[in-house]
């Protein structure tokens, strides 16, 4: 077992040596591949955003969520069961496109009466304001030439 372990350390240590020693060696001719931008355009294509600075300090209050289904009761026919949406909610930047000005305005709807029921004190605003920043965040960046949806 100590000989797998010391062989399996060894040739971890031997690859990443190589993939180093190479990285170096090819470096003045493959200036391309350290340009930021190719990586930068790479996120960009898949959506993968920065997370907008505003989105930080909500992230605590709206993920509070035990899935206890009291707020269901304020289910509607936009919204059937809210503790789905209010669990599942789109918190990346890559997710916000999916999120239907619908299903907002639900949530907006019910937001005061889910803070006033809610056992864990989930923040319904916290979780609009998230989606709405990462929705504004991505529309920027396609105006700016990043993710195109
Ligand atoms: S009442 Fe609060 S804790 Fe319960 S499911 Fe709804 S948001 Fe989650």
């Amino acid at each position: 077992m100590m000989l797998l372990t010391l062989r399996r350390w060894l040739r971890a240590r031997i690859t990443l040596g190589w993939a180093l020693a190479k990285h170096v060696m090819m470096g003045p001719w493959a200036g391309r591949r350290s340009d930021p931008r190719r990586w930068l355009r790479r996120m960009g294509a898949e959506a993968l955003g920065p997370t907008p600075a505003g989105n930080w300090p909500r992230f605590a209050g709206s993920s509070r969520c035990i899935g206890c289904g009291l707020c269901d009761l304020f289910g509607s026919e936009a919204l059937p069961r809210p503790s789905l949406v209010i669990r599942g909610s789109a918190r990346l930047p890559s997710d916000a496109p999916h999120v239907s000005a619908q299903t907002l305005a639900a949530l907006h709807a019910i937001a005061g009466d889910v803070a006033r029921i809610c056992p864990q004190g989930v923040q319904v605003d916290d979780i609009l304001a998230l989606v709405r920043n990462n929705q504004e965040a991505l529309v920027l960046a396609v105006a700016a030439g990043g993710p195109a949806r």
